[in-house]
């Protein structure tokens, strides 16, 4: 039977939840002034947020001018901070250097040869320095924006650090402001037809809450998409080694490094990195680690190690995670969006950027009447499912680039056989020629064959995935392979060699000029924009050892 599709039910309330029913209500309802589908979301009032999720990419400022958020109001309703880059260290070797990979840089003429030039010339100056001004931005410490409104010359792209649970809330807020029903308590069983199709959910404070297409954003629980539709998951962990993570918060009233960095640090450790955000009142940090090649133990020391020596008191938090996507993110009248759908590590801050694609996917497919059902799921599953490939082969490069040697960890994720072949064949495509903007077309890499046998369900498409640099393109690549020193000894300076010292192009410089001059330090500008306490660093404490990110 042909029946429309007008209700909506959610069930889980994270992140995931409450970005699917604030972006559906604000891109399909107009935020309530034009009611064209109803959207219930039910959270358990048990069941807590997994709550981790500070750091994301400048999509987010799409997903908020949709869901009607005011950026000030935001910003201190969730302790945001700015984000305009990731630093990695200690990635290539263990020495304490790092690299950049900044969310602006510039594309000088319509072919992008910086990458080739900057190769071949004496490497004397950091690639990403030569092309953007915002990793030196982020390293003086300059927020992205200027004070009292004012406009800085360059649009510098940037995303936000802030506190997942006070996000959680602040997107509620606004969803049920603008008509999304809200009911606290816990799903006990998804109803179906005969067919498989979810016809309602029951739950331990009321009646059945019936719907025509069903949100899975229950987090690793998965109690629609796994549980009740019973849809496999692809696991990533041959390449992606990562399963746990030790998670921490460090105050600033007993801890105020002086500076509130505009941007993500990860640091490699012995069996995986550290990511480091700042908030507007703490930083938050975690070790995401493989619990084969460390204990709990040694990665909380790890952890306590890198937040200096005064932290052993602190407490610390374990999540277990699973790397990987589910087959399909959509079947029949149920979607699965957030951790629910899948999860890859969060080295590149992804999570809530693939809420925020689904979403995003989901209002532009979004199906009228039930025969269309398989028509949007085919096609959402396409996006979704060629979007975690390319995230993968992403996060699989930063590991299988290092030359570190100082753990098996290190030693192993670099074998062969933990690369995706796909990657290998970019890899070895690179090896002939820098990246540029050609290369994401297609999968025209040679010697590229993938086989995965997924035949027989029309809702899944049965070509491999491919990438189509929806989410970074050459220029990102670049970032992390010229940071990596990629092909570095291949080019090393030999004696005689007459190579050109790397240049800078003019338009960063005088950027960096600008910026250093009228741009001001970050926490300043959270001080005097939006109230951030006026932190003060303080007496070290007794035994105060001087921590590594200082
Ligand atoms: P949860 O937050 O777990 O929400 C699940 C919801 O389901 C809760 O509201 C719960 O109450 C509800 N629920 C469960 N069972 C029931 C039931 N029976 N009935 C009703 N409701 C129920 N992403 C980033 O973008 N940047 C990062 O820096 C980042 N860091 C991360 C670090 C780690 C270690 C992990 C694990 C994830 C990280 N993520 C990050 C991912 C991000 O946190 C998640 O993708 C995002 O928060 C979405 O989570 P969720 O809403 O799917 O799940």
């Amino acid at each position: 039977m042909n029946n429309e599709i007008k209700k909506v039910v959610i069930v889980g309330g994270g992140s995931a939840g409450w970005i699917t029913a604030a972006y559906l209500n604000g891109a399909l309802n107009q935020r309530g002034a034009d009611p064209q589908i109803d959207v219930t979301l039910v959270e358990s009032p048990d069941v807590p947020r997994i709550s981790v999720g500070e750091a994301t990419v400048p999509s987010i400022s799409h997903t908020l001018e949709v869901v009607g958020a005011d950026e000030t109001e935001f910003m201190k309703a969730t302790d945001a901070t700015f984000k305009q880059s990731i630093k990695y260290v200690n990635w290539l070797e263990k020495d304490g250097t790092g690299y950049h990979h900044p969310f602006s840089r510039a594309t000088p003429g319509p072919i992008d040869f910086t990458g080739r030039r900057w190769m071949e010339s004496q490497r004397d100056i950091p690639y990403m320095e030569t092309v953007s001004a915002q990793a030196v931005i982020s390293e003086i410490d300059r927020a992205p924006k200027m004070l009292q409104g004012q406009r800085f010359e360059r649009n510098l792209k940037y995303a936000y650090h802030f506190d997942a649970q006070l996000f959680a809330d602040y997107l509620r807020d606004l969803a049920v402001d603008g008509g999304v029903e809200h009911i606290l308590a816990n799903v006990t069983k998804v109803n179906q037809s005969e067919a498989g199709y979810i016809q309602s959910v029951s739950q331990d404070r009321g009646d059945d809450i019936e719907g025509d297409l069903f949100i899975d954003c229950t987090g690793f629980k998965s109690i629609l998409m796994e549980k009740a539709m019973d849809v496999p998951f692809d696991d990533f962990s041959q390449w992606l080694f990562c399963d746990q993570a030790i998670v921490a918060n460090f105050p600033y009233e007993d801890f105020f490094p002086g500076t509130v960095r505009p941007y993500t640090t990860c640091t490699a450790q012995s069996a995986g990195w550290i990511w480091d955000t700042p908030t507007m009142t703490r930083r938050a940090i975690g070790y995401v680690h493989s619990s084969k090649y460390v204990d709990p133990d040694e990665a909380r020391n790890e952890l306590l190690a890198y937040q200096g020596g005064i932290s052993e008191d602190y407490e610390t938090r374990l999540i277990r995670f699973k790397v990987g996507q589910r087959q399909k993110a959509w079947t029949k009248n149920c979607l699965a969006v957030g951790l629910s759908g899948g999860f890859i590590e969060p080295l590149e801050s992804t999570g809530i950027y693939l809420c925020e694609l689904a979403a995003v996917t989901l209002a532009e497919l979004f199906p009228k009447t039930t025969d269309q059902l398989q028509t949007m799921a085919f096609r959402f599953n396409r996006i979704i499912s060629n979007r975690y490939y390319e995230i993968l082969d992403f996060i699989n490069m930063h590991y299988c680039l290092s030359r570190r040697t100082d753990s098996e960890f290190w030693r192993d994720v670099q074998k062969d056989e933990h690369i995706t072949d796909r990657l290998q064949a970019k890899l070895a495509f690179w090896r002939e020629k820098a990246p540029t903007r050609a290369d994401f077309e297609d999968q025209a890499f040679m010697g590229f064959e993938f086989h995965f046998d997924r035949s027989g369900d029309p809702e899944i498409d049965p070509r491999p995935p491919t990438d189509s640099a929806g989410l970074w393109d050459h220029q990102s690549y670049e970032a992390i392979l010229w940071g990596m020193d990629f092909r570095g000894p291949e080019f090393a300076t030999k004696p005689g060699d007459a190579r050109q010292k790397a240049r800078a192009l003019p338009f960063v410089l005088k950027t960096i000029q600008s910026a250093s001059q009228q741009l001001p330090p970050h926490h300043i500008w959270l001080h005097k924009e939006l109230g951030m306490k006026p932190w003060e660093t303080g007496p070290r404490p007794a035994g105060w050892i001087k921590p590594p990110y200082l």
